[in-house]
């Protein structure tokens, strides 16, 4: 099996990671240019430094367990940057169910409160609960929302609107365009660029008081200061094992340029700011059960964590907090009663499998596209079946496929197509970090974060 992992991964070797935070924080000269270049070994018997936070960013990799975790390592063949900033565990579980969907599960870290799946920020009575952004609003902080998926997605959507279902993704736009928010980077650029049928305006309005609306990667590049907008697909932004470097900047790109943006904003330093950044498309992967796109979606998330942590590093004043709303999958890493798995096999794959189903939909060569984007020799009759299953529309037929061509050979399995209620890790760093320990509710953790800030919540 090959081993080489594609150059778009920038798998960073420890190795060669700084040991930035062995000494006082570092000054801006101490560091590379190159966000995604900064790999940062944080020295966990250093104390994180104390007192309040002035920001605060809450990075939430949605999908991702503790399998993910160890699955991410394996192929990075290093500790992954989370790994130095492990303080606990969240218990997930929403009040109409043990199983938690992203919207609960968001409500939780947004507004610290338990509530029903597909809620975005209600609380179990539907009544709107006060959600951290808004409070950061409210004491003049700059604010930011950054995510691969549709910004109007169940993730974001938590912080800066309230709806009764996560479904209403037109209300969301309306209402996070109109919440203050200073920044977002994402998809979901429908929403706020083409009217709904029968009417005569988009349902997010941004673009007033001089926001900049960047609908492509040269206006993400050009955007120089708030407020500002990059949703940069009419759905959501691609894989990371699918996404094209000209069209779609990776998270860590977009998280520095957030971070940069929101710290020289006038509010933002004169107040500080809050920033909520997502990996969202690591659960889609794991819904499809395509270990491959959810292994690129881990490793492309853990750079946004490293280059984070590097920026934290040198302000001094941020405190970081990285967990998940959830565990995607039934991820396991073994199978079968075999005492073996190996990440090789995915790391030599070059497309998401999603990908594969729409070229071969598209009537290019199944065996050719599986071929080229598993990067291995197709299992006996696999070609026919994928034509037969994309012709068909059998998702159940294309699920069955990927466990076949890539799930076995790297000896990892799944157990639903859905969520389960698996404990998500939490990771913290930075001033206000040592409220977060232990085994927590994950409403527990989001009042952390309020109590962090000395926000209130009513
Ligand atoms: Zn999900």
């Amino acid at each position: 099996m090959p081993t080489a992992p594609r150059p778009a991964r920038s798998l960073l070797p420890l190795a060669a990671a700084l040991a930035l935070l062995a000494a006082p924080p570092a000054t801006a000269q101490d560091l590379p240019d190159a966000p995604s270049a900064r790999p940062v070994a944080l020295d966990a018997s250093r104390p994180t430094p104390a007192g309040q936070p002035r920001n605060v960013v809450l990075m939430i990799a949605d999908g991702f367990g503790p399998a993910s975790a160890t699955l991410g390592r394996a192929a990075k063949g290093a500790p992954l940057a989370l790994d130095s900033v492990l303080v606990g565990t969240a218990e997930t579980s929403a009040t109409d169910s043990r199983v938690t969907d992203s919207a609960a599960g968001a409500t939780a870290y947004s507004c610290g409160i338990k509530t029903y799946n597909g809620a975005i920020a209600v609380d179990a009575d539907g009544a709107p609960c006060r959600t951290l952004l808004e409070a950061a609003e409210d004491r003049g902080m700059a604010t930011g929302l950054v995510a691969t998926s549709r910004i109007t997605h169940a993730t974001p959507a938590s912080f800066a609107a309230h709806v009764a279902r996560r479904s209403e993704e037109p209300e969301i736009a309306r209402q996070m365009a109109a919440s203050g928010v200073d920044l977002l980077f994402g998809g979901g650029r429908r929403f706020f660029t083409a009217p709904p049928e029968g009417a005569a305006a988009p349902a997010g309005a941004w673009g007033g008081a001089g926001g900049t609306l960047a609908t492509d990667r040269s206006g993400y590049d050009a955007i120089d200061r708030l407020p500002a907008a990059a949703l940069l697909a009419d759905s959501h932004l691609a894989y990371e094992i699918d996404r094209d470097e000209t069209d779609q900047p990776a998270l860590a790109d977009m998280a520095v340029k957030a971070l940069d943006l929101l710290a020289a904003s006038p509010d933002g330093e004169e107040r500080g700011f809050f920033l909520l950044v997502e990996g969202s498309r690591i659960d889609h992967a794991a819904h499809g059960n395509d270990p491959a796109a959810h292994l690129g979606d881990i490793l492309a998330y853990d750079d946004a964590v490293a280059a984070v942590l590097a920026w934290a590093a040198r302000d001094g004043n941020t405190l970081v907090v990285s967990t998940a709303d959830h565990e995607t999958g039934g991820l396991t890493l073994g199978r079968d009663g075999v005492y073996v798995w190996d990440p090789a096999p995915l790391l030599a794959a070059t497309a998401s499998f999603e990908r594969m189903r729409e070229r071969v939909a598209d009537g290019e060569d199944a065996a050719a596209v599986l071929e080229e984007g598993t990067g291995a020799p197709l299992p006996e009759g696999a070609a026919d079946a994928a034509r037969g299953a994309v012709r068909a529309e059998d998702t159940a037929a294309l699920a069955a496929l990927v466990t076949t061509i890539e799930s076995e050979p790297a000896g990892v399995a799944w157990t639903t197509s859905g969520h389960t209620a698996v404990d998500v890790n939490v990771y913290a760093w930075g001033p206000g970090a040592g409220r977060f320990r232990g085994a927590m509710g994950n409403d527990a953790a989001g009042r952390a974060l309020f109590e962090a800030l000395g926000l209130d919540r009513e």
